[in-house]
């Protein structure tokens, strides 16, 4: 393993260390309002994504990236080297096969991991490109730093940026369109926060010894990052007026789900598993109704439902006969279910509704099922199912297009006090 990154990671305990000890503190706030700032980004602790992950069949496939003006290249050793510094109009930097090109020049350099960042601007922009492909292919870009590995038969893009940087880019990608009201973002941004502390809290021990691995994957569960592409002025405003801001219950951060549409009413934090604390009991939601997705029908033939399920209980062991009914069980008051019951000739067995779910998408794509919210019903065929449902997402927390209907007319403390009852707010940093 790479001993320099500890370096790096230990600047990330020692950040942790510290959102910890602002934690005890406990600063109250009851607003939904930061404090004037100036800068064009507050400053968070520092966190680490996982962009990219190339596995051994796509390594051939090209990782440019592009920094425009002044980009300083680093060893990311135990005592971090500048390899090159380059101050050119663009910098072209390409990984392909094992290689390093420097703007289209095979370079000697082979340290690994090496960093990437431009001193001018902050951000470098990356793209990647199958073998056969030109030009075409958009640059994602990203605020902070890249560092780039090589595992054997893996390359992965580490990105190191602070954590209302990376926010802005959540943002981005969770409510980039242009309906969403200033309010609803700000709630989003507070949730999104909160989130993404109480999950590095719990994933990564600050006072223990960190792995080097330590960077979460682009999509930390339920949490999309694509970089800052899809940023735009009110999602920056958003995180700037709430930085720092917090949700707790009893003094403590919380899992602070979300998701695009509840269909009428957010489901149970029992669903993830979750202790049912006031904040995830669920709420009823008239916000959303009128939203894309709010309610959905998906037809599958029999057949094809029944391939897809003899192959998964087949990957457990299991053997299961013809496909005779799927019913939806263990309903929460929302309507959303915990599990499908999927009785076949030879028996019945029941499955996580998030995991049939996540099946179906795997094999049927966009024709997917949106939500644990529905019925299915035996069409006269006799060859077709058809799941009638509502909503879009796993149901719990902040409904996001609820949200944004709701700061229409409401202010972001409302939006969170009525998706999350009982939960307080505190500043942080
Ligand atoms: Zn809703």
């Amino acid at each position: 393993m790479v001993q320099g990154e500890r370096i790096f990671s230990n600047s990330l305990a020692s950040s942790l260390a510290l959102v910890l000890l602002m934690i005890i503190a406990q600063l109250t706030v009851t607003g939904c309002s930061s404090e004037s700032e100036t800068s064009y980004l507050p400053k968070g602790p520092p966190i680490r994504i996982e962009v990219e992950s190339l596995q051994e069949e796509r390594l051939n496939y090209a990782v440019e990236f592009e920094v425009q003006g002044a980009v300083q290249i680093y060893s990311v050793s135990e005592k971090p080297i500048l390899i090159r510094a380059l101050e050119e109009p663009k910098v072209k930097i390409q990984v392909v096969g094992g290689k390093i090109l420097l703007n289209d020049k095979e370079e000697p350099f082979t340290e690994n991991p090496f960093r990437i960042l431009s001193t001018e601007q902050p951000l470098v922009k990356m793209r990647v490109l199958p073998p056969s492909e030109d030009d075409s292919v958009n640059f994602k870009e990203y605020r902070g730093t890249l560092d780039v590995f090589f595992y054997g038969s893996q390359l992965r893009v580490i990105n190191e940026l602070n954590l209302e940087e990376y926010l802005a880019g959540v943002l981005g990608n969770e409510m980039g369109g242009d309906g969403f009201p200033l309010e609803a973002l700000k709630a989003q941004a507070i949730a999104a926060r909160t989130f993404t502390l109480y999950n590095m809290r719990r994933d990564f021990d600050p006072n223990g010894e960190i792995s080097p691995d330590l960077a979460y994957k682009s999509s930390m569960e339920f949490q999309s990052y694509g970089g800052m592409t899809k940023e735009n002025d009110r999602i920056l405003q958003a995180v700037r007026e709430t930085s720092g801001l917090v949700l707790t219950y009893d003094g403590s951060l919380f899992q602070t789900y979300y998701h695009s549409n509840c269909g009428g009413a957010t489901a149970s934090g029992h669903f993830f598993g979750e202790q049912e604390i006031a904040p995830l009991k669920g709420v009823t939601c008239d916000y959303c109704k009128d939203s894309p997705g709010y309610s959905w029908d998906r037809t599958f033939s029999k057949q094809d439902l029944e391939g897809v399920l003899v192959a998964w209980a087949g990957a457990q062991g299991l053997k299961i006969g013809k496909l005779v009914l799927l019913k939806p069980v263990d309903a929460y008051p929302s309507q959303h279910h915990a599990y499908l019951r999927i009785v076949h000739t030879e028996g019945a067995f029941e499955m996580r509704i998030d995991r049939f779910r996540k099946l179906i998408g795997r094999h049927f794509g966009a024709n997917n099922i949106p939500s644990g919210r529905f019925d299915v019903k035996k069409n006269e065929d006799g060859k077709t199912l058809t799941f009638t449902g509502k909503g879009y997402g796993h149901g719990v927390g902040l409904c996001q297009y609820g949200a944004a209907k709701f700061g229409e007319s409401a202010t972001c403390g409302k939006i969170l006090a009525h998706y999350f009852p009982e939960a307080g707010q505190k500043k942080l940093y």
